[in-house]
């Protein structure tokens, strides 16, 4: 790859930025731009800047600058330099460095590569209708490009409200070199005398981005395609003030799992099946942070061809910003759902419990501290961890270990009567069974087992049919984990008390009238 004079190479320590507006939630195609960003600064050892974008007011979203920090931080991409932790190139909100941008859109007046324009917005709506009715392309008539000293003079003398705009040179054309998708070539006739500073003395995008990424010593670009069409406006402008436009690398399109259309930025409903979108709802949905991290490394670039699961470290060595596709990527919702699945199988218990306590304690309205250190966490998680998915779906799976037994309802109580029993059989092996597990000793999952077996044998019933009425008694479920390891869980007493419980109901349910 040739090297331009005076820019970085592809593995010195790169300076990248992502730069959101906070003008709505953070969604999987803004999770992944801000991942590659933070995968190649890792990669070099170079910096992850957090930028915040908000010049324009008028889309301001109220909490949506928390919910972009903290769906960053909980995919782990936690940034050098940002609005919360400071650095040495800041601030880094744009509303805070409205005075440098003012400062530099004169300078560009001053010499003359941008022009004061008085049009008023009643004026460009006028002319957008013009240009309407008469199918032309809309666009400024370009009216104040070329206005006199004098006219300006009179202008300001009047206090008459501005606008900075771009002098797009009138012939030639364009040329940036995008490290993804090759040189791009744009007519300058294509191109708009855009808005670089407005009557409410905010920049706009074009000029913060520029001077930001200048100022800031962004080594390389890297942000979605839609941005491609911005990027000639950009580099004339890096061109007017001198200075070497970073490496622009834009992105690749992410597409819906029909492969047709552009992922959206809401969730939506395909054929009765819901596709998420914004970072939020995949956490509240239970998806593992790392599991999302190794899919998202997926999308757009590949680790190997030949393994789908690895680590962060092993993605940060072997990130190659040369290697991103230029093509749309896909996006393979299942396969999240699968390398969910794999990571909570692979996590080591203690690791599994914390990610699950959050979820739990909404789910089944027990305090985190409770589930933190009352123990019955760490005996249930090797039950369940086989048979989880995502990290919503343990509270279906463990919800019965803390009611209180008396709050353990039984609707249906037939339930607890085995395949081929009978009621009265199966009050009889409750009894017995309760009989059994007072005597018990030790109380643990081996000997309960054989005991349990043993009394089967006995009473000549097979060993499936003889547990349904203590998991049923125990949990309220047909399903359940697996049963000694539960009543382990559950301590001797008080599988004493819901045995009991579920034998009143069996009864009651027994002594009705057929
Ligand atoms: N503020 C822009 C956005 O929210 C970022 C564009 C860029 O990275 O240059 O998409």
């Amino acid at each position: 790859m040739s090297q331009r004079l005076g820019t970085p190479n592809d593995h010195a320590p790169a300076r990248v930025r992502f730069a959101p507006s906070p003008t709505g939630y953070l969604h999987l195609g803004g999770l992944r731009t801000a991942l590659f960003n933070w995968l190649y600064a890792r990669h070099t050892g170079g910096q992850f800047i957090l930028r915040i974008e908000d010049t324009d007011q008028n889309r301001f979203v109220e909490d949506s600058l928390d919910n972009i920090m903290s769906s960053l931080r909980w995919l782990g991409l936690h940034w050098d330099e940002g609005p919360d932790v400071g650095g040495p190139y800041g601030p880094y909100t744009q509303s805070e460095r409205k005075e440098l941008y003012h400062q530099y859109a004169e300078q560009l007046v001053d010499e003359g590569y941008a022009y004061r324009c008085y049009c008023t917005g009643e004026r460009l709506a006028e002319m957008r209708e013009e240009q309407k009715k008469n199918k032309q392309s809309f666009g400024y008539d370009r009216r104040c490009r070329d206005l006199s000293d004098a006219e300006h003079a009179k202008m300001k003398a009047e206090g008459v409200p501005s606008v900075i705009r771009l002098k797009v040179p009138l012939d030639g054309a364009t040329t940036f070199d995008d490290k993804i998708r090759g040189p791009i070539t744009i007519e300058n006739s294509q191109l708009q005398d855009a808005v670089l500073f407005k009557s409410d003395n905010m920049p706009t995008y074009h000029l913060a981005v520029v001077v930001d990424d200048h100022l800031m010593e962004i080594t390389h670009i890297m942000r979605s395609d839609e941005w491609v069409s911005s990027t000639p406006l950009h580099k004339i402008l890096y061109d007017a003030f001198g200075w070497a436009m970073p490496i622009v690398a834009h992105l690749p399109v992410i597409l819906d799992p029909s492969g047709k259309g552009k992922m959206s930025k809401r969730k939506k409903v395909v054929a009765g099946k819901e596709y998420l979108a914004l970072v939020h709802e995949f956490q509240d949905a239970g998806f593992v942070p790392s599991a999302m991290f190794n899919f998202l490394t997926n999308v757009g670039w590949n680790f190997d061809a030949e393994r789908e699961i690895f680590s962060q470290e092993e993605a940060i060595e072997r990130f190659d910003i040369n290697e991103i596709n230029s093509g749309p990527a896909a996006l393979p919702y299942d396969k999240l759902t699968w390398i969910t699945g794999m990571y909570i199988r692979d996590m080591s218990p203690e690791q599994l419990k914390l990610l699950l306590v959050p979820y739990l304690s909404q789910q089944i309205d027990v305090d985190e501290e409770t589930l933190l250190n009352n123990g019955k966490l760490d005996g249930l998680i090797p039950l369940i961890q086989e048979r989880m998915t995502t990290l919503t779906d343990a509270d279906q799976l463990v919800d019965w270990a803390y009611l209180d037994a008396d709050a353990l309802s039984y609707p249906e109580p037939g339930k607890m009567i085995g395949k081929k029993l009978d009621a009265p059989t199966c009050i009889e092996i409750l009894k017995q069974g309760g009989e059994m597990l007072s005597e018990i000793e030790p109380f643990d999952a081996d000997t309960l087992q054989a005991t349990f077996r043993q009394e089967a044998e006995k009473m000549s019933v097979k060993v499936g049919p003889f547990l349904t009425p203590f998991r049923v008694a125990l949990t309220g479920k047909t399903v359940a984990p697996p049963l000694f390891e539960s009543m382990v869980v559950l301590g001797r007493e008080e599988v004493l008390k819901r045995i009991q419980n579920g034998l009143q109901a069996l009864e009651a349910y027994a002594a009705q009238p057929a």
